[in-house]
């Protein structure tokens, strides 16, 4: 490697600054970049309690001289940048030059190093302090130990996350480098355990190595170029969804980095073939020129700033939609070829206009004299009024017409054709009831099995049979589950499924939370987790749907709720169960629901958030007939 210089602190200072050390899995990722930087074509990665304990990374790249092994730990040592000009054409990845000495201040370091003109000489230091030094047989790289994090900043060690969420960082930052750096063999092990291991022979091998030989068969490749970008990698099939953004690794310059406008145009340009809250797998890598992309953006360089974000915009946006498009064109021609050879594509016939027009005229001939019919009809109806009694239908037509401002349509000879319907702010007052008065109503008849008509004192309640019982069962469900009273139904045959890293984390973060609905769920080794029991409030739940909008909350970074996790479920369990409009109830039963809605606790919506109490007075009704104005 180039000679170390002390970086001048006016360009130092041009850097975001920025804590290097903040855990485990920032300090993997600065020695890592490292051997990379050095020319490794392997890497060793051993971390032990989630890198708490230890950490060794160690690589066959270039080496450090023995001169200048103690420099490389001097705060804004690097021998990567001399001067200002470097900083705007970065091809490096590491660059502030603090890494090591910034890791070597908050813990125990050992390095042992050789380059191809030296021999292996170590240091070691503590807390910051050369504790050894000297020369040491090694082969031809570097290799680095970190242990003891934090051991003389016990304010800091508090911070740390319990080993296995540490660990499980690390992890999903491996799997990222390991798709970034696709020519490097990297191997990676936790506690001994071997949990990642890349041949280097290109991408194909490292998506292998992260997501198992399957994923192999659900994607495609993407080289797409235009002026100075391009885009290559590989793209998740359309067919191929996630419940969540974790599967999708996006690299600018073969660095991986994290809430770009790139996820946006991915998104979007999947938006047709996808549902709502499922995403796409992708592992793509953007290249544009390093004087338009400003990585300095993060500290921890995970976001970047394009000079041009619209132009990158579009590109990436047509580069996956054409690509997706291409294939999916092929696949159906190759459809086509396969299963029936002997069908001819041939141009589609041309199209007569003339035919075209003359058909929609007859339909819309038709279509117009049905509803004139309706017209007739209802004209007829309304002449019936009128020539009994002509105030009556006047009356009705105003009613109907009420948007039309009074005088209108008083002084308009001709009756309005187009009878606009009222719309539902005319007709429902949505008031808070008063649950005092609506309980003292009474139920004085009913309308088309579907409504309870109740009245008390100047007031008339009407009452949505279906979605009041709605309201009524859901709550009963809400506070069987806020009691504790939930009980579990075991399932004939368990479900297992099958997660990623994150995935994994994120249940096991939130298992006594599912246990607490009734889900029986333990994890079942090797990346999957066993159902066993699911609420019996849920007999009919669809198990691997649920599993998979739960995943989908990885993305949120709000604290999830037991209840918002089942409420769907359980509104459509209620809604389900519920009186259908349409049935006929007998008094007791509506006497029932009448009573149940005025508990003091019940919110009068269904809930879908639909009212189903819509309350008139008698001042509204005297207003329809003009008694008062
Ligand atoms: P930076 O990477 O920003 O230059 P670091 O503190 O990470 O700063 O490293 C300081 C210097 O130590 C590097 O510039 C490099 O010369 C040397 N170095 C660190 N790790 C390695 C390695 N694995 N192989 C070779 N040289 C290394
Ligand atoms: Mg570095």
């Amino acid at each position: 490697m180039a000679k170390i210089n002390i970086l001048k602190p006016e360009i130092f200072n041009k850097i975001s600054a920025g804590e290097v050390v903040e855990k485990p899995a920032s300090i993997v990722k600065e020695l890592i970049e490292n051997s990379i930087d050095a020319g490794a074509d392997k890497i060793n990665i051993q971390i032990y309690d989630g890198g708490i304990t230890k950490i060794v990374v160690s690589d066959n790249g270039s080496g450090i001289e023995p001169d200048d092994l103690e420099s490389a730990f001097l705060p804004h040592a690097t021998s990567k940048i001399a001067n200002e000009d470097d900083l705007y054409n970065i091809a490096t990845l590491g660059f502030r030059g603090e890494a090591l000495a910034s890791i070597a201040a908050v813990s125990q370091v050992e390095v042992i190093s050789k380059t191809i003109n030296s021999n292996g000489n170590s240091i070691k230091i503590s807390g910051g302090e050369i504790v050894a030094e000297g020369e040491k047989g090694s082969p031809a790289g570097t290799y680095i130990c970190v242990e003891n994090l934090f051991f003389n900043t016990p304010a800091r060690q508090k911070f740390l996350k319990k080993p296995k969420k540490e660990e499980s960082d690390i992890t999903t930052l491996v799997a990222k480098l390991i798709l970034a750096n696709p020519n490097i063999s990297i191997k990676y092990s936790a506690d001994d355990k071997l949990i990642y291991s890349s041949s280097g022979q290109g991408l194909k091998d490292a998506i292998f190595a992260v997501y198992g030989a399957q994923t192999l068969n659900s994607i495609i490749p993407i080289e797409f170029e235009r002026g100075n970008y391009k885009l290559t990698g590989y793209l998740g099939k359309t067919s191929f969804f996630k419940p969540n953004r974790t599967y999708q690794t996006i690299m600018v310059n073969n660095r991986y980095v994290a809430d770009s406008i790139i996820n946006v145009a991915l998104s979007q340009s999947y938006e047709s073939y996808m549902m709502k809250h499922c995403f796409p797998f992708c592992v793509i890598n953007f290249s544009i020129p390093v004087n338009e992309v400003d990585v300095n953006v993060h500290p921890s360089k995970l976001e970047v700033r394009f000079q041009d974000s619209r132009a990158v915009f579009g590109f990436i946006y047509s580069a996956i939609s054409e690509t997706l498009f291409n294939y999916l064109t092929q696949k159906t021609n190759e459809e086509v070829e396969t299963k029936q050879p002997e069908i001819q594509l041939s141009k589609p016939e041309e199209v007569d206009v003339r035919k075209t027009e003359t058909t929609q005229n007859t339909s819309n001939d038709l279509g117009m004299s049905i509803l004139f019919d309706n017209l007739t009809q209802d004209n007829n109806r309304l002449e019936l009024h009128s020539s009994k009694d002509s105030v009556l239908s006047e009356i009705i037509i105003e009613k109907l017409t009420s948007q039309t401002p009074k005088e209108t349509l008083n002084t308009t000879e001709e009756k309005p054709v187009f009878v606009p319907q009222p719309t539902q702010q005319q007709l429902i007052k949505e008031e808070i009831v008063d649950k005092d008065a609506y309980l003292s109503s009474q139920i004085i008849g009913k309308a088309f099995n579907t409504f309870v008509i109740l009245e008390q004192e100047d007031n008339l309640y009407f009452i949505d049979q279906h979605a009041a019982h709605e309201r009524l069962l859901f709550d009963k469900f809400v506070s069987q589950i806020k009691n504790d009273n939930v009980s579990s139904q075991p399932l004939l045959l368990p479900y297992t499924i099958e997660v990623n890293y994150q995935e994994e984390q994120f249940l096991n973060e939130n298992l006594s939370m599912l246990q607490s609905l009734g889900f029986g769920i333990e994890p079942f080794g090797n990346l999957s987790f066993k159902i066993s029991a699911i609420p019996s409030l849920l007999p009919d739940l669809n198990v691997p749907n649920f599993f998979s909008n739960f995943l989908a909350n990885l993305n949120n970074y709000s604290q999830m709720k037991s209840i918002d996790l089942i409420r769907d479920d359980l509104a459509e369990k209620a809604c389900k169960h519920a009186v259908k409009g349409g049935d006929d109830l007998s008094k007791e039963e509506l006497i029932k629901l009448v009573r149940g809605v005025g508990d003091g606790n019940v919110t009068m919506q269904c809930p879908h958030g639909r009212p189903f109490v819509v309350k008139f007075t008698r001042k509204d009704i005297d207003k329809w007939f003009r008694r008062i104005v």
